[in-house]
């Protein structure tokens, strides 16, 4: 059988390329191929040859191989977005669960914060009722040996409120300012110019409020003591550390409001703008004082 040309049909008169994916001949000028150049090729390049028919068949094959990759790297990117999405809700979902019990716990701790609060204020309450049969005394300068019941009994009769013995239950010096307030002292000589206080606490707050009715006592400590010292003695309640700060926060915002007074009268922090408008503000003076 005569061997013709896989391209143009016509005889192969001499030598040409062979195809060994159609086992087929080729001219030279058909294939594409320039003689000098296909001599110059070994036995393994020559045998690697493909026809345009084999060569666009070779190249659809591995066109499909790569958009069957593709596609399954598509499903498989689809899958893990599927897969996330997934996530994301029960992540979602455990989000808004959570937030449910911080706002119940929120609120427990709101409605805990207010029972505590009422409690701390009861609490306050009763240590300075506590207070109510107690009398501060001060500017009474100190001195070693003092015979502080004796003292009291003194002023007591000047005031002419008589404080027998056995009306007082209880007598000390304190150092007002910095530190613990209710630490009692030891009588001695102080360098400060303010002299310890004296709490006395009586059998009675009868008696106590008739003291403290009387709190610029007019009395000197010449009176009481001796001495060389002239102080001017006064009388006031015997606050616990809670009433006496907020006594304090209570004259710093009263002056800021334009009140010209602030005093204590049996337990309650009063103020005054003129001699007109007196008011008493109960033990929620804190928080008149916070909006203040
Ligand atoms: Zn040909
Ligand atoms: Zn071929």
């Amino acid at each position: 059988m005569e061997n013709k040309c896989g391209e143009c049909i016509k005889p192969m008169a001499s030598e040409g390329v062979y195809c060994h994916g159609c086992d087929k001949d080729y001219h030279f000028t058909c294939c594409g191929v320039r003689e000098a150049t296909y001599k110059t090729k070994t036995e393994e390049m020559k045998l690697k040859f493909k026809c345009r028919v084999c060569k666009e068949a070779t190249i659809g094959s591995n066109m499909k191989t790569e958009i069957e990759e593709l596609k399954n790297a598509l499903q498989f990117h689809s899958d893990t977005y599927e897969n996330m999405k997934t996530e994301i809700a029960e992540l979602k979902k455990e989000n808004s669960a959570n937030k449910k019990e911080i706002m119940k716990m929120k609120t427990e701790n709101d409605y805990l914060y207010r029972e505590l609060s009422k409690l701390q204020e009861r609490v306050n309450v009763m240590e300075q009722k506590d207070n109510l049969n107690c009398v501060e005394i001060h500017n009474l300068p100190a001195q070693p040996n003092e015979d502080l019941q004796e003292i009291v009994e003194t002023i007591g009769s000047q005031l002419q409120i008589p404080a027998e013995k056995n009306l007082i239950k209880e007598v000390y010096r304190v150092q007002k300012g910095k530190g613990d307030y209710a630490t009692k002292t030891k009588t001695k000589p102080t360098t400060n110019k303010k002299p310890p206080v004296i709490v006395v606490r009586f059998a009675d707050k009868t008696l106590a409020n008739q003291w403290i009715d009387k709190k610029k006592t007019g009395l000197s400590s010449v009176n009481i003591i001796g001495g060389v010292q002239n102080n001017d003695l006064y009388i006031n309640e015997h606050l616990t550390q809670h009433y006496r700060d907020l006594y304090w926060q209570a004259r710093i915002t009263s002056k800021k409001l334009n009140y010209q007074f602030v005093w204590i009268k049996h337990g309650y922090i009063c103020r005054e703008r003129s001699k007109l408008q007196q008011t008493c503000l109960s033990r929620h003076l804190e928080i008149k004082i916070e909006v203040g």
